[in-house]
């Protein structure tokens, strides 16, 4: 396998290319990769909003289209039939996976596409390693950066696997605690680390056996790192694995001189730290405990774990269909606040048709997303938005958390720990310092589940039981369809 340097910004912006030296093709190539790099820095900014977020996936397909067609054209480049037959069966099973995923499993989806970043940055240093290093004996830069994407690469390919296995329900989701765990993980980083001086020191390709070995031992900790971590906290560590693949193909891109390749990765990698940095906090979660696993190893037991007392023998407040109706359409103002629970009943167009209609009567209608309602990072949104939704009444937790004591009815539908008032007055809960929507303080809260059961957190949560909660227990589909026909 041949694996050739396809940018050499640095010709360009050298000495001898400011006098001239450079050629046309390197200042164009230049060129494009620029353009690419600021339309996926565009990209990323248009994601961060739903109003934006179309155009900034628009912005990453051009950029991403400039990259391919500028490096095919690269005169570096002739095996035009075997990348052109790789980017159709690729282009054809990442639109097939695509099309097909139900977005709860999207987290796991994401984690196999994080393995093949890893697979891909170990596959393409040691192509590097056999050719380009061999080509260029003494440089002991090559070898390092080498050294490191393989070494970022293995570990994201095993973590990411296991990830995947754990999030598709093939392997345990029970985290493995083995004693010493952190010592071990340290030893192996030590280790790997060590290996890179008889790996840069040796002559020809003899430094390949000390390469294998460390790929075995990054593999190992990808698996004993992500092994010692709750099958339930994994959509938070395949966040973590997001940030690792940007940094693998960062370190490639050292390692080929792409530029663009190091703007890219270091782009994912800074956003997926970002993003489990956001996770963690909104979960009240240290981030080093998911770097250096552990995570989700603490009180945590699964929802279906929860007491299930029946609906009926409960010690709540019920309401029934026509009650629910008749109380909004005389609300003043409606907070919406929807969880996991919409997201497994399909309910999002019942509830759009719903707050249709209480618009039209002149109610005012919001929405309050929690950062991590559901089960993925802007899952709520994604909902929302597909079910059409108007952007502008869609708030996050912080825009329109205070103005729950001047709400006629908070509706809480599907969700359960984004409103639990234990994360601020339980200390020995589980979920306690977590943010949470302040559900309890509108004039009436109306809770839409199908039991008492806890939710993801596995914790009962007090607000079913407050004076001003009613609960109108089924499924959250059948409650909002027939409560769109009463209203
Ligand atoms: P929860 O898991 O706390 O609660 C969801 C509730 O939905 C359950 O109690 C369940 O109750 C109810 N439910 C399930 N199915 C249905 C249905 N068909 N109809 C009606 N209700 C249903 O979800 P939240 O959204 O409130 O909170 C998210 C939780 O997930 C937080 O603890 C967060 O930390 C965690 N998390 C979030 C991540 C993210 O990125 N968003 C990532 C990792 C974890 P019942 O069974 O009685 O119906």
């Amino acid at each position: 396998m041949e694996v050739i340097p396809i940018s050499h910004s640095a010709d360009v912006v050298t000495p001898q290319a400011a006098a001239g030296g450079a050629t046309l093709e390197s200042v164009l190539l230049t060129l494009a990769y620029l353009v690419a790099s600021v339309l996926f820095i565009l990209s990323l900014r248009g994601l961060s909003s739903q109003e934006t977020a179309r155009r900034g996936n628009l912005y990453g397909v051009i950029g991403m289209a400039i990259a391919i067609v500028a490096t095919m054209a690269n005169s570096a480049v002739d095996a035009y039939v075997i990348i052109g037959a790789a980017i159709i069966v690729g282009a054809v099973i990442g639109a097939l996976m695509a099309l097909r995923v139900a977005m709860t499993a999207m987290p796991e989806l994401v984690a196999l596409l994080h393995c093949f970043v890893g697979l891909a940055a170990v596959l393409v240093g040691f192509a590097h390693y056999l050719g380009e290093a061999q080509a260029h004996p003494g440089n002991t830069v090559l070898l390092i950066e080498i050294f490191v994407d393989v070494f970022i690469g293995a570990l994201t390919f095993t973590g990411s696997i296991i990830a995947f296995l754990k999030l598709k329900g093939s392997m345990s989701g029970t985290p493995l605690l083995l004693p010493g765990r952190h010592v071990l993980n340290l030893v192996m980083v030590a280790s790997s680390v060590a290996l890179a001086i008889p790996f840069a020191s040796a002559a020809g390709d003899a430094g390949l056996v000390w390469l294998l070995i460390m790929t075995a031992v990054s593999c190992v900790l990808g698996v004993h790192l992500v092994m010692a971590i709750g099958g339930a906290d994994m959509p938070v560590v395949v966040s973590m694995l997001n940030s690792y693949s940007g940094w693998t193909a960062a370190a490639a891109g050292f390692m080929l001189e792409n530029d663009l390749l190091i703007v890219t990765g270091a782009l994912v990698g800074s956003s997926g730290a970002i993003l489990s940095y956001i996770m963690c906090k909104a979960m009240n979660r240290s981030i080093w405990n998911v770097i250096f696993g552990g995570f989700g190893t603490g009180d945590t037991t699964p929802s279906t774990a929860g007491p299930r007392p029946e609906p009926g023998q409960l010690d709540v407040n019920e309401i029934d269909v026509p009650g629910l109706a008749d109380m909004l359409m005389g609300a003043k103002s409606v907070i919406i606040v929807p969880g996991y629970g919409m997201a497994v009943a399909r309910a999002q167009h019942a509830v759009r048709s719903a707050c249709d209609k209480l618009r039209d009567a002149g109610v005012d209608v919001r929405f309050g997303i929690h950062p991590v309602a559901g089960r993925l990072p802007g899952h709520m949104n994604v909902l929302l938005a597909e079910a059409a939704v108007p952007y502008d009444i869609v708030e996050e937790m912080d825009e329109l958390n205070g103005d729950f004591p001047r709400t006629t009815v908070a509706l809480v539908i599907g969700a359960n720990d984004i409103v639990n008032p234990g994360a601020q007055t339980d200390t020995s809960s589980p979920i306690f310092g977590m943010p949470v929507l302040e559900a309890w303080k509108a004039d009436h809260c109306v809770i839409l589940k199908r039991s008492r059961r806890a939710g993801y957190a596995g914790v009962d949560n007090p607000l079913f039981y407050n004076n001003n909660t009613q609960m109108l227990f089924g499924d959250a589909k059948d409650s909002m369809d027939a409560v769109v026909a009463a209203l």
